[in-house]
């Protein structure tokens, strides 16, 4: 047993790319890849009362196994997911055909010591990444969801494969916590 109370030991880093799955959906949690993106936004801002209620599970801030995140690290990896996605809309939109940040969540919830952070600034952070990423949705042109951006590994994403993509993370990890 190389678990310690403080570090993140025990967490094997996910080194697969999840942009696979708006060709082959997920059977993991029933994502398909056509979902409709106008019914994004709604879905996103809806979520936020669904993560309220797996924060207030007595036993949120744990981690049931030790290879496994605790709801509240799943929470904040989901904040800072949604941020990012914000992020990378905003940037198509704005930007004619930029190179779209890179991520390792893994990395980040090491640099970010999710495993210590705070359960109520956890829920109130995830709550205004929701709110903030259904806003921008919401604003999202016709013309819009057609434009395109780079991964820096030279994946496309147009603004409705990459708000496909970002639903997936949210639908997936609510079924990683049983939401
Ligand atoms: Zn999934």
């Amino acid at each position: 047993m190389g678990e310690t109370e403080s570090g993140a030991q025990g967490i094997e880093p996910d080194t697969r790319d999840w942009a696979d799955v708006l060709e082959t959906g997920c059977a993991e949690c029933g994502f398909v890849g056509d979902e409709d993106v106008a019914a994004v936004a709604g879905v996103v801002s809806a979520s936020a009362e669904r993560w309220d209620e797996v924060l207030a599970r007595p036993n949120a801030g744990l981690r049931s196994r030790p290879d496994r995140w605790s709801d509240v690290e799943y929470a904040a990896h989901v904040r800072d997911i949604l941020d990012l996605f914000r992020e990378r809309t905003q940037l198509i939109v704005s930007q004619s055909a930029p190179t779209l940040l890179n991520f390792d969540g893994d990395a980040v919830a090491l640099e970010s010591d999710y495993r210590n952070q705070n359960l109520a600034e956890v829920a109130v952070g995830l709550r205004a990444a929701s709110l903030a990423y259904a806003a921008d949705l919401a604003q999202v042109t016709e013309e819009q969801w057609e434009r395109t951006g780079y991964r820096s590994d030279g994946r496309e994403f147009t603004v409705t494969s990459l708000t496909r993509y970002g639903l997936h993370e949210l639908q997936h990890h609510l079924q990683d916590v049983g939401a």
